[in-house]
């Protein structure tokens, strides 16, 4: 059993990495940005293994230096915290400045004020390994870095949306190793890269709208909003949160996976598929599923299938994980969200 320090645990895949440490024996404190909040997780937490910290604005660099310190003191520290939408207004403010001052700040901290630590976790993202210009029939995996630069949020071509979200991560995760190089910490690093992420959405959500980004398409879709034209899939590979967030543990506790980066992904996937998993387990939502080569058509994978693989074997072989199925996942995620709607109602 380790004391284990969790960013972020109101998130989507916090949650889920909290669910599982507590799970596997460990102790838990998690940050969360106010005591609201705290409140309303421990209404689904209620371990006497799980403990809150307040840490109003991970932007901040020395937003941890309190957050770090406990007593018992922590073994291992998870960060998972940083904005994942595509809402962005500010580029610097709304995205880059949380995800890099935050990954860094969390590590100075560390390293400042919490000597009995002996891991680090990030979660970084596939968004870390993205380049637009891999070739087509190429696999990803750990062994890719996106190119983008502090130079490239400022070109508004690149700085919206996606581009956006996907930079903030790529130059998290560089500052993160950036910084175990320069500093030479006594505490090792393991960064995780999942891919677009399905799964049960949070159980205190109180509305459809409360839904997270990467499960956003499973409301639309449960919604009837894609019956004439379902969207195009964007990232072609998915994984599962439960298996992202044990995923988190197992870096935790291996000590062997220190100064590794690990992609993860069950695999490729089209929103065609889900729509087809969708309408086969629930027939009472077929009516407002897109249907029909033309209704699907952007949703379909391209002519000649995905144009990237994967190879998630480093994750399989030296993480352990096995990956949960495209349909298990679908048909949790559409249960969680129907669960919600009845809450709501
Ligand atoms: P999420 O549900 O939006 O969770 C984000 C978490 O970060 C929440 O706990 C949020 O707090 C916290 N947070 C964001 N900005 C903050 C700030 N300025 N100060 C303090 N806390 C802040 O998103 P998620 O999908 O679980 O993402 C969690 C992590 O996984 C992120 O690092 C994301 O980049 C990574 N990831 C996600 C996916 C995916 O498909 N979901 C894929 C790859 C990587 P509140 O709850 O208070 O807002």
């Amino acid at each position: 059993m380790s004391r284990i320090l969790v960013t972020g645990g109101t998130g989507f895949l916090g949650a889920a990495v909290v669910d599982v440490l507590l799970a596997r024996g460990h102790s838990v404190v998690t940050t969360v940005r106010n005591a609201e909040k705290a409140q309303q997780m421990r209404a689904h937490f209620p371990s006497d293994k799980l403990d809150f910290v307040i840490v109003e604005d991970i932007a901040k660099l020395d937003a941890f230096d309190e957050a770090v310190v406990h007593d018992p003191p922590f073994d291992a520290v998870i960060h998972t915290a940083s904005p994942f939408h595509y809402n962005i207004q500010d580029i610097r403010k709304d995205m880059i400045d949380p995800a890099v001052n935050g990954t860094v700040g969390i590590l100075q901290s560390i390293k400042k004020n919490a000597p009995t630590v002996k891991r680090a976790v990030i979660t970084s993202s596939f968004a870390a390994l993205f380049q637009a210009d891999k070739p087509r029939g190429s696999k990803y995996s750990e062994r890719d870095w996106n190119p983008v630069t502090l130079d490239t949020v400022s070109d508004p071509v690149n700085s919206g949306g996606q581009a956006g979200y996907r930079t903030s991560k790529a130059l998290a995760e560089k500052a993160a190793w950036e910084f175990m190089e320069k500093e030479k910490p006594g505490f090792t690093l393991t960064a995780l890269n999942p891919s677009l992420i399905f799964g049960p959405v949070l159980p205190w959500l109180h509305s459809v709208n409360a839904i997270n980004t990467s499960n956003e398409r499973f409301w639309k879709f449960i919604s009837g909003a894609e019956k004439l034209k379902c969207s195009p899939t964007g990232s072609l590979f998915w994984v599962d949160v439960r298996d992202a967030a044990l995923a988190h543990a197992l870096a935790a506790e291996k000590p062997e996976v220190a100064g590794k980066r690990f992609f993860l992904t069950a695999g490729n996937f089209c929103n065609r598929e889900l729509v087809e998993i969708i309408g086969d387990a629930f027939p009472e939502l077929r009516d407002g599923l897109p249907s029909g080569d033309e209704a699907l058509k952007d949703g379909s994978y391209p002519p000649g299938g995905p144009a990237h693989g994967y190879d998630n074997s480093a994750s399989r072989k030296e993480l352990g994980l096995e990956y949960r199925s495209l349909k298990e996942s679908t048909i949790d995620t559409v249960k969680s969200i129907q669960a919600l709607q009845n809450r709501v109602q």
